[in-house]
C-alpha cells in the first residue's frame, strides 16, 4: 500500500511551560533563583534587579544572554546549576495522558529548549518522558562552554536601563550577547541544522509568542500552547498540549506503520543531546 503525502515528518517541541503546565510553579521559581544569582553571584543592587532583568529578558530572550551583553563573565554551568538545582522538580507529575499521545504519533519528535540539558533531563524524567524523544536541543547544542573565558572581565557595565530610557538611542545598537537563545533566528536556524530538520515539514511547539513569531519567520508551521488564543504567526493555539489530537488529527492520519516511536534509552539523560 502506498504511504500518502504526509506534510510534517517532525514534531519540535519546547520544554517548560509547554510540555507541562505554567502552574507547577517552576518559571516563577526559575525566575527568583535568577534574581538571587545576580544578586549573590554578580553583586548587583537589589533595587535595580526587577528592572534589570525585565529588561534582558526583553531585549536578548533570556536574563542570562542579556547579563553577558551587558558586560558580566560567569561560568554557564555555574549559572545553570545555581537557578536549576533548587526547583521544586516534585511538581512536575507523570504524564501518562502525554506520554501515550507522543508514543503514538510517528513522526520525529525533538525538544527545543534555552535550558541546559541537566534540568530538560531532569523535567522529562519528571514528566516520564524520557523515551518520547529522539534528542534534546538545549543551551549546549547552541553555545559552547565558558570555563576558559570567565577571567576575561569587563570593566564597564553597559547600563541598559538608562541607554533605553533615552528614546532616542536605537534598540538595535545594544551590545551583542555571545549567547545563542530562542527567539533569535540565527538560534532557530542553527537547531534545525544540527538535527538535520525541514522547516517546511515541521511543526513547532512553544508556550512563547515571540519563539512562535520567529520561527514563523524562518518557516516553521507553529502551535502556541497554553492559550486558546492564536496570534499572529500561530497556525494553531492549544489551551494544553493535551488537546494534540482534537487540534490536529491530521498529524495521526495516511501514517506509516509506527515504527521507532519509542526511543530507547532510560533515562532522560539518556536522551541524546544533539550537539
Ligand atoms: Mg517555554
Amino acid at each position: 500500500m502506498e504511504i500518502e503525502y504526509r506534510k510534517y515528518d517532525t514534531l519540535l517541541f519546547d520544554l517548560d511551560d509547554t510540555l507541562y503546565p505554567l502552574s507547577s510553579g517552576i518559571a516563577r521559581e526559575c525566575g527568583q533563583n535568577i534574581k538571587d544569582y545576580m544578586a549573590e553571584k554578580l553583586g548587583i543592587d537589589k533595587t535595580k534587579i526587577l528592572e534589570l532583568s525585565n529588561s534582558l529578558y526583553k531585549n536578548y530572550g533570556t536574563t542570562m544572554a542579556g547579563l553577558r551583553a551587558i558586560g558580566y563573565n560567569f561560568d554557564y554551568d555555574e549559572y545553570h546549576s545555581f537557578v536549576h538545582g533548587r526547583l521544586p522538580y516534585e511538581n512536575i507529575k507523570p504524564d501518562y495522558i502525554l506520554r501515550s499521545l507522543l508514543l503514538s504519533l510517528p513522526l520525529r519528535k525533538i525538544i527545543f529548549t534555552n535550558a541546559d540539558k541537566l534540568h530538560a533531563a531532569r523535567a522529562l524524567e519528571r514528566l516520564g518522558l524520557e523515551d518520547c524523544f529522539e534528542g534534546i536541543l538545549c543551551f549546549e547544542s547552541l553555545n559552547s562552554t565558558n570555563r576558559d573565558n570567565i577571567n576575561d572581565h569587563n570593566d564597564e557595565i553597559f547600563d541598559i536601563i538608562s541607554y533605553l530610557s533615552d528614546h532616542e538611542k536605537p534598540v538595535c545598537a545594544l551590545p551583542k550577547t555571545p549567547i545563542v537563545c530562542k527567539p533569535s533566528e540565527t538560534a532557530i536556524v542553527k537547531a534545525l541544522e544540527i538535527a538535520n530538520i525541514n522547516p517546511q515539514r515541521t511543526l513547532f511547539f512553544d508556550d512563547s509568542v515571540r519563539n512562535i513569531q520567529a520561527g514563523k519567520r524562518i518557516g516553521l508551521d507553529t502551535v502556541l500552547v497554553g492559550t486558546s488564543q492564536r496570534v499572529k504567526y500561530a497556525d494553531y493555539a492549544l489551551e494544553n498540549i493535551h488537546n494534540l489530537k482534537e487540534a490536529l488529527p491530521q498529524l495521526w492520519e495516511s501514517e506509516a506503520k509506527p515504527e521507532n516511536v519509542r526511543y530507547s534509552g532510560k533515562l532522560a539523560v539518556e536522551t541524546p543531546v544533539i550537539a
